[in-house]
């Protein structure tokens, strides 16, 4: 079975744009991907050997894909723990359900960071009214209220200013339970791509900096411009997490630094991740193809980089009417998920830009480079 032999079929749970890059590294190494999606025309769908179209929580979808795959894992985690038990009962599954369970649930995935003796914002569970009455006499305002499951670019999330924004934060967000997670003033948002094969060996991709606007990643930069200890220490915890989780696959881990210097966990997803996009042009092998590598058992290739980066994602239809100037630019790297429909906040493509190692431009440069876009 394992290392799957060329030709083989990956099933990839999901359909989006992390399916569709996956698939694509998958093709250049000689796998066939199937995809299983809700969604006729889905991102994956339109470049993959074949579609299983059916929802994540139907039995008989879940089958009819297992059964046209050699092995399977995910670009969208968040399957039902009977479905994802059904997945494991008929095919290997990476990474495995347990590493899912862990990563779908804030309460769950923030006990595990501590118990591997890893700092993240401090946090309470909040079960009612009474619950957040209390958490937010223990953490203090601000505070970030979350659903604990199905959150994702800033869905699910509401900030808690005064005793006033409580009731309604509480009322507004579910699924319930909720989780209270006292606010962290940060100087930078990181993370860290790491791989780790079935032989427990690992590659970490450069620790790179994150920039959100509205909740939803806008630039990535590769490397990270943090002092060495930072990012040396974003490295350890990433790869750490990767060992005690004893992940097959991906694991992206984002994180906050503080004016300190000190870095703490935020989420941890076990997947290809939007803030390594840019390996797909600066690294030799990328963070999909370590995916496929992870999952199809073959060795992992180094994570290191032939050139710095600034990946800037296009999101919405504003962002996705710039494409003509975009493909018109020398320089700028396009990539375009195949989405019909350019709604608001909806990831349409990404665009990246390599700079010679240590060149990476300070902010006017790196505004200056991204032209049209920025
Ligand atoms: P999340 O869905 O947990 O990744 O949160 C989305 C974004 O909200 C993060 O990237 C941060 O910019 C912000 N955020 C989330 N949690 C906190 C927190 N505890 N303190 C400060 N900012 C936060």
């Amino acid at each position: 079975m394992f290392p799957l032999p060329p030709n083989a079929t990956i099933g990839i749970v999901g359909g989006g744009q992390l399916g569709r890059m996956s698939a694509l590294a998958a093709a250049r190494l000689g796998y066939r991907c199937h995809i299983l999606t809700p969604e006729a025309d889905s991102p994956a769908g339109l470049v993959a050997a074949g579609v299983t179209l059916g929802e994540y929580e139907d039995p008989e979808a879940l089958r009819a894909f297992a059964g046209r795959v050699d092995v399977i894992t995910f670009e969208f985690e968040n399957v039902s723990a009977e479905g994802l038990d059904l997945l494991a009962s008929l095919k290997p599954v990476r990474p495995s359900p347990a590493v899912l369970r862990v990563s779908q649930d804030r309460i769950v995935e923030k006990s595990f960071v501590n118990a591997a003796g890893i700092a993240t914002a401090p946090w309470l569970p909040v079960g009612s009214p009474e619950e957040l009455e209390t958490a937010v006499a223990r953490l203090g305002l601000p505070a970030v209220l979350k659903t604990t499951r199905l959150g994702y670019d800033g869905k699910g999330q509401m900030m808690l200013r005064s005793p006033a924004d409580l009731a309604p934060a509480y009322e507004e967000l579910s699924p319930k339970p909720l989780i209270l997670e006292g606010f962290v003033d940060f100087a930078a948002e990181i993370s860290v791509i790491v791989a780790r094969g079935a032989d427990g060996s690992d590659a970490a991709f450069e620790t790179v900096e994150n920039r959100h606007r509205d909740h939803i990643l806008d630039l990535t930069l590769a490397p990270a411009p943090v002092p060495p200890t930072v990012s040396d220490a974003a490295q350890a915890i990433a790869r750490r997490l990767a060992a005690s989780l004893e992940i097959v696959g991906l694991l992206a881990v984002e994180m906050f630094v503080d004016a300190a210097g000190e870095v703490r966990v935020n989420e941890i997803a076990p997947r290809p991740h939007n803030s390594g996009h840019w390996t797909i042009d600066a690294c030799p092998a990328s963070q999909f193809e370590q995916h496929v590598r992870a999952v199809a058992g073959l060795p992992l290739a180094a994570a290191g980089r032939h050139s710095d980066a600034v990946m800037k994602n296009l999101v919405g239809p504003e962002e996705a009417a710039l494409w003509p100037q975009i493909v018109a630019t020398p320089g700028l790297i396009p990539h375009l998920y195949g989405k019909s429909e350019a709604r608001p906040g909806r990831k349409m493509g990404h665009v990246t830009r390599l700079f010679p190692r240590g060149a990476l431009p300070g902010e006017f440069g790196m505004k200056a480079a991204l032209a049209p876009l920025v």
